[in-house]
């Protein structure tokens, strides 16, 4: 059941009973989504991720996504209120299985490892990517770039990037060139110590 807002009592009324038969007609959408707020009986915000600068973004009470969510007990609400609206069991058990967060196996990483005795003098740190595969590969290297063709995996795979945080000051790692050598955060903290104390 989506939820109202701003509106007057008689109103809220009748724009949440055209609401619940837009649902109930209509099947999985916006209207009878959990996570809707009407603004009126065709449009209302979308609160299932965190507002932008202009606020929840605005739908329509037709539109439908993959995170519908109708855990509301209908049954709670009077009788007469539910044949007002057309209430009729609804498949969302089925919709809620595709739409709920998978969980995911990690089958590769990788961590920026690097040579702290490159060069010549065998003072240089060269960036190298430490590779893992998980499981019964089990395999490990160590190469200059990890190269991820979206042909060998599956949909919903997810690639995330975790750069080491300040410990002085909390900001994280973002230097993109290391080429110039391991720069010190800008509060004075030297990763380049870091870095040798760690992997040299
Ligand atoms: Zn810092």
């Amino acid at each position: 059941m989506s939820i109202h807002i701003r509106t007057s009592e008689k109103d809220r009324i009748d724009a949440q009973r055209c609401v619940d038969s837009f649902y109930f007609k209509n099947g999985k959408c916006c209207a009878g989504c959990d996570w809707w707020r009407y603004h009126n009986s065709v449009a209302g915000e979308c609160t299932r991720n965190a507002p932008g600068p202009d606020g929840f973004p605005i739908t329509r009470r037709e539109e439908a996504c993959g995170e519908f969510k109708d855990d509301f007990d209908w049954m709670s609400l009077p009788e007469s209120y539910r044949l007002s609206i057309g209430y009729r069991k609804l498949e969302t058990k089925e919709i809620s299985a595709v739409s709920t967060e998978i969980k995911r196996y990690p089958i590769m990483r990788a961590i920026q490892k690097p040579n702290c005795y490159a060069g010549d003098d065998c003072d240089q740190i060269k960036p190298m990517w430490e590779t893992h595969c998980e499981g019964d590969m089990g395999d490990s290297g160590t190469e200059e770039s990890v190269d991820l063709d979206s042909n060998l995996f599956p949909p919903g795979t997810r690639i995330t990037i975790a750069v080491p945080v300040c410990p002085e000051c909390a900001t994280p790692n973002q230097q993109v060139n290391m080429s110039k050598g391991v720069e010190p955060c800008e509060c004075g903290f030297d990763w380049k110590a870091w870095t040798e104390h760690e992997y040299g």
